[in-house]
């Protein structure tokens, strides 16, 4: 299309999260600090190729008075950026509960502690209801800046209420949701008591994405068994309304981290690890401190490792960088707790004066230091009790053109549909399976390496995060094309 100057127009991508990608720090009444974050997820849906993206979402902090919020709104609009502001209670019933508490358990397949199920269970319904009060909020600012021809992408479980709501504005809006976590198997899925509402709303949009095809069939099956409606692999089809349902496996920019590894600050990093560990094996684990890490399982995996090769002993040390996520729930410090125990109990067993077997960081590491240990490092463990993609083994690869360093790779994360082929999939429940698995790789023979590295760096290279976004765009902006196309005749 095009303006009255005839010059051509982008198309407006609105892309909704539950949080904007930023930090914001309020400086004085009226005055703001921003940062931008610089994931590969960012700057793909930015630069979505023929469209002008804008970004709604929370901002991260609690504003409540007028004058903070429009400067906020104002100091965002120059990084194309859109808040909705949500009061501390909401944040708290909305983000804390339904959000964190109830859907990213049940989503990844752990059930609650038992004495949290009777309690959840209580506050279940004041915590939905915040949850739908804060997806219309999402709706209310998405229908006041959506114009003609524009296209709406959501994301994630935080807005499973999303489309519905932005329909009910308006039935034209084309609308796609994309789940980032995995989808669970139906008969997991069916005991979420607000199941239908969810899935009614989700059928309400265009597109529906999800990493992969596993997490599409149990959506459609969740459909058809909770709803009674007709699946098939493409997608559900609702009184004469058909949503389509696709996998769009997500990646990363990986020329960042080619980029990176050239720069001199990482090459003297580089360096300084190399010299830190010579003549030792190093293995690497990078995880938000999360249940869903599996971070004790791999742990105990390297304890069996241990036990079972002592010639192993002071030649090889697992590194595990650990972010402190969540740090105010108790579920969270008692992981912390564990694995600070099990990482004593270990390196008291088969340290030695000079040299302890694991070294473990809680604290995040910034990008530079990260992409230098990424490069250095023999092999990476990957070992999610349930995972949507995990990007942590895709920048393992982009970083390890010189190395070949192996992948182990846990079969319940996402990417082991795309990197299996290179990787060695492990199931991380298996400790005696790992700890051969990490004999095995320790022992692996170099044209294997390179054969295994090779596969897995063509597919992260090829499958970026920009053209996950630009092809789930495109295919949104077709679907509605077709079904616009199928009422006409
Ligand atoms: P999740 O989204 O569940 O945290 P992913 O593996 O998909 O898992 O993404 C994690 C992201 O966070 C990656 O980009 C990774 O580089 C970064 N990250 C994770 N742990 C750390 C850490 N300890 N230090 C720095 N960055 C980290």
């Amino acid at each position: 299309s095009e303006n009255q100057d005839g010059i051509p127009v982008k198309q407006r991508l609105l892309v909704v999260a539950n949080k904007l990608p930023v930090s914001a720090v309020r400086k004085g009444a009226d005055s703001w600090q921003l940062e931008m974050s610089v994931g590969g997820l960012v700057t793909a849906v930015l630069g979505v190729k023929g469209f002008e993206t804008r970004w709604i979402g929370w901002p991260g902090v609690n504003v409540s008075d007028e004058v903070g919020r429009r400067a906020l709104t104002k100091k965002l609009s120059e990084k194309r950026c859109i808040p909705v502001f949500l009061n501390e209670d909401i944040v708290h019933q909305y983000y804390n509960g339904y959000c964190n508490n109830i859907l990213w358990p049940h989503l990844h397949y752990l059930g609650l502690q038992p004495e949290d199920r009777l309690a959840n269970t209580r506050c279940f319904e004041s915590q939905f209801d915040a949850y739908i009060k804060a997806n219309e909020m999402f709706a209310a600012v998405v229908n006041e800046h959506y114009g003609e021809g524009d296209v709406v992408w959501c994301h994630d479980y935080h807005l499973m209420f999303l489309p519905k709501c932005l329909k009910m504005y308006n039935k034209n809006m084309k609308v796609g949701w994309f789940l980032h976590t995995p989808f669970p198997s139906s008969e997991i899925y069916r005991t979420l008591p607000s199941r239908s509402e969810l899935l009614r709303s989700i059928l309400a949009a265009d597109l529906v994405g999800f990493h992969t095809y596993d997490y599409v069939r149990h959506f459609v099956s969740a459909c058809t068994r909770v709803l009674g409606l007709e699946g098939t692999p493409e997608g559900v089809e609702d009184h004469g309304k058909f949503t389509h349902v696709a996998a769009f496996p997500i990646g990363i920019d990986s020329n960042r981290f080619i980029r990176a590894l050239e720069l001199p600050q990482v090459r003297s990093h580089i360096k300084e690890l190399q010299e830190r560990f010579s003549g030792r094996k190093v293995m690497l684990g990078v995880d938000r401190l999360d249940m869903i890490k599996g971070i004790p399982q791999k742990i105990l995996a390297f304890e069996k490792f241990l036990e079972e090769n002592p010639d192993w002993h002071n030649k090889v040390v697992l590194l595990q960088i650990a972010v402190p996520t969540r740090t105010d729930v108790p579920e969270y410090q008692k992981l912390t707790s564990q694995v600070h125990e099990i990482v004593g109990r270990i390196n008291g067993r088969f340290g030695t004066l000079t040299a302890v077997p694991i070294h473990h960081l809680d604290r995040s590491l910034d990008f530079h230091a990260l992409c230098a240990l990424y490069a250095v490092t023999d092999i990476a463990l990957v070992t999610s009790l349930r995972d949507g993609m995990n990007l942590v083994s895709y920048e393992y690869v982009a970083c390890q053109s010189s190395k070949k360093g192996v992948l182990i790779l846990s079969e319940f994360a996402g990417a082991a549909q795309s990197l299996g082929a290179g990787a060695i999939l492990v199931n991380p429940w298996n400790i005696t399976e790992m700890a051969a698995s990490i004999a095995y790789a320790l022992n692996m023979p170099a044209d294997e390496r390179e054969k295994r590295h090779q596969h897995n760096f063509t597919h992260v290279t090829t499958h970026t995060a920009q053209e996950w976004a630009e092809t789930f765009v495109s295919e949104l902006n077709h679907t509605i094309a077709e079904s616009q196309s199928t009422t006409k005749q």
